[in-house]
């Protein structure tokens, strides 16, 4: 489906790269939404965040002040002038934020998972001007996330952005939420005027990472960053690990280097010319070697030999890997490439064997 998409026009904030979104975590008290709003708008920032329902993954953790926290978010506006941002997971969360003058909306990881939640939202933004931007889903599913944009879109909605938030796996290691890099840009393939925001807060989990997960982000020319901010981050509510100070986001945010693409892209044309060449030799070196596995398949039918022969396959995979870690290629590589040759060739012979 086709996007016709508008840019994300907030009055005073600049389109130019990153558009960032700073603020807590969750809205905890007024003094805290304040005090933080306070310090970053000091700092330049010009869109403030804050959770006001928090999805926990399990029942009696913190799950956010309700609509209370609206009222600070108002204030943050009169008080600083930033625009103010928050998620939202039902139709009446879309209802309270507008009501309460809310300037952009964010749907989670959690809800962009759930097709009945993010129709139900879609309805209730019927006719509304706001942007929405739309968070991944947590699982690695590209289908699910286009599918929620979409949803937000023929709704009416055409100020629309995507939140890159990395993808939950059982097995955390580095990061919190894995970032499959992959994912994000193919979205952006397929979608060239669609703005992305990258959250290194949810990927990263950790202070340490935000700065270089910003970084790749930034190199991959995405178009925003939206960072976990707390004036007193070890005391938060929520997200504790997680969040920085408003003073290590402008640190941090000045180290950022914002590079220009138009000048990477021509310096990089006369390598990538190389490598197109170099994938065109391989593909026809693989079709050639198709073409002779079919003429075994042949073989082997009119001699009636299984197709199968495993020792010979063995003594292929153990060559190939033995060659390739003299010519630098990993083992994993290695393997990976030749099973995938080998399960094509054993597909053409069954092909003319069955025939
Ligand atoms: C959040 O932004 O605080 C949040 C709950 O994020 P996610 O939906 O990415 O888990
Ligand atoms: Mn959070």
């Amino acid at each position: 489906m086709e996007l016709n998409l508008e840019q994300i026009t907030l009055e005073g904030v600049s389109t130019e790269r990153p558009m960032l979104i700073a603020g807590p975590c969750s809205a905890e008290t007024e003094e805290q939404v304040m005090e933080t709003a306070r310090q970053l708008a000091e700092n330049g920032v010009k869109i403030f965040r804050a959770g006001i329902w928090k999805p926990r993954t399990k029942p009696g953790g913190f799950e956010g002040v309700g609509s209370v926290g609206l009222n600070w978010l108002k204030q943050v506006k009169r008080k600083t002038g930033m625009y103010v941002a928050t998620e939202v997971a039902t139709a009446k969360h879309v209802y309270e934020a507008l009501k309460y003058g809310v300037d952009l909306l964010w749907i989670g990881a959690r809800t962009t998972a759930n097709p009945f939640a993010v129709q139900e939202i879609a309805d209730a933004l019927e006719g509304v001007d706001i942007p929405v931007l739309i968070k991944n889903p947590v699982n690695p599913d590209l289908e699910l996330w286009i599918g929620a944009i979409e949803r937000i879109y023929n709704a009416g909605i055409r100020q629309l952005g995507a939140i890159h938030r990395g993808f939950s796996s059982y097995d955390k290691k580095i990061y919190r939420n894995l970032p499959q890099w992959h994912l994000p840009v193919e979205l952006k393939r397929r979608y060239p005027n669609l703005p992305i925001f990258c959250d290194p807060s949810h990927i990263g989990g950790t202070r340490e990472l935000i700065q270089p997960i910003s970084q790749q982000a930034m190199d991959l020319h995405f178009e925003g960053l939206i960072i976990e901010t707390h004036c007193n981050p070890d005391q938060a509510w929520s997200d504790r690990e997680q969040q920085i100070t408003p003073e290590f986001l402008k640190f941090m945010m000045n180290r950022i280097v914002i590079r220009d693409m138009a000048q990477t892209t021509e310096n990089l044309a006369d390598l990538r010319t190389q490598i197109d060449q170099i994938d065109n030799e391989l593909l026809e070196a693989l079709a050639r070697r198709m073409r002779v596995s079919e003429e075994i398949g042949i073989y082997k039918k009119e001699h009636n030999i299984t197709i199968l022969q495993t020792t010979r396959y063995d003594e292929i995979l153990q060559r190939g890997v033995e060659k390739g870690s003299k010519l630098g290629l990993s083992e994993a590589f290695m393997r990976a490439f030749l099973e995938a040759v080998h399960e094509e060739s054993v597909r053409k012979q069954m092909e003319i064997v069955s025939k």
